[in-house]
């Protein structure tokens, strides 16, 4: 299916690696020329060459990279210093660490709702009216499956994300919406990235069980009985940025292999 949006330009946020990186790729893909973020340079600019030289391939889409931390007011300045105007925005940072509540202070919450739901709101709010002006927009924010079912180490996560969750229920159906616009959260359960394979190697030390079983047992509580690929989970975005999704609008989309357990 042509999803339609060749030629356009995405901003995606930490994109280096992970689920940012499998956005990335499923967009340039698709045509689209992207601007990709994240902290390291040095695994930054090898995606960026990644993407332009297998990704693009025919489409002669651009790639565009920007090592900034996207959390902070200078990091989004040097991004938008860069380019200003986007079809298309992934919102993306690392999670906050899991962890007791009562070992949070206030400043492990400020970083927490910083990073996972300001951050994508000073990004809607920089975006989205020239979207709308433009008549066409896509946003979407990734967020977490503890949204919908919350994990009780990952508060900071649980609250920080449920906040820009009602955020982007309001946003997303305000007057941008009869213009072309739609945000909507995408929301991973377990896929194999970088950051699953650092909490189950935090949990194996921490509890003295081996890795693989840690793994096999968090396998087998999943009715795919398999973790996701970033593949899947950029090719969901990219459906999501599409033209055909205009009328799927303010929309929290869950990609969890079956693993979240109610009925709606
Ligand atoms: P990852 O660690 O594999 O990749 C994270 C990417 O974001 C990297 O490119 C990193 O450089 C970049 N990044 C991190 N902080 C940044 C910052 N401040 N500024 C710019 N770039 C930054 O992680 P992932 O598994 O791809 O997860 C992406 C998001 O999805 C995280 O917020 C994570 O908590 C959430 N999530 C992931 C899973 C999962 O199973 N992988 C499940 C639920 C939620």
């Amino acid at each position: 299916m042509d999803l339609g949006i060749r030629g356009k330009w995405a901003l995606v946020c930490g994109a280096s690696k992970g689920l940012g990186l499998g956005c990335a790729q499923a967009l340039v893909q698709e045509g689209v020329n992207v601007l990709i973020v994240a902290r390291g340079a040095e695994q930054l600019e090898a995606s960026a060459a990644k993407l332009r030289a297998v990704d693009a391939g025919s489409t002669g889409a651009s790639v565009l990279f920007c090592a900034q931390d996207i959390t902070t007011e200078a990091g989004r300045a040097a991004v938008f210093a860069m380019r200003r105007d986007f079809d298309i925005v992934v919102t993306n940072a690392g999670g906050p660490p899991p962890g007791d509540f009562r070992d949070w202070d206030r400043e492990a919450w400020i970083r927490a709702v910083d990073a996972n739901m300001l951050t994508p709101i000073e990004l809607i709010k920089a975006t989205v009216d020239s979207m709308a002006a433009r008549g066409f927009g896509r946003i979407v924010n990734i967020t977490s499956s503890s949204v919908k079912a919350p994990i009780d180490i990952l508060g900071l996560s649980n609250g920080a994300r449920s906040g820009l969750t009602g955020f982007v229920a309001g946003v997303a159906r305000s007057s941008v919406a009869a213009q072309g616009v739609t945000i909507n959260n995408l929301l991973p359960g377990v896929f194999d990235t970088d950051r699953i394979k650092t909490t189950m190697q935090a949990t194996a030390q921490r509890t003295g069980q081996p890795v693989e079983a840690l793994v096999a047992a968090r396998r087998q509580a999943i009715p795919a009985r398999r973790f996701g690929t970033p593949q899947e989970f950029g090719a969901i975005c990219a459906f999501l940025c599409s033209v055909q999704a205009g009328y799927i609008n303010g929309q929290n989309v869950l990609a969890d292999g079956g693993a979240y357990p109610g009925t709606y």
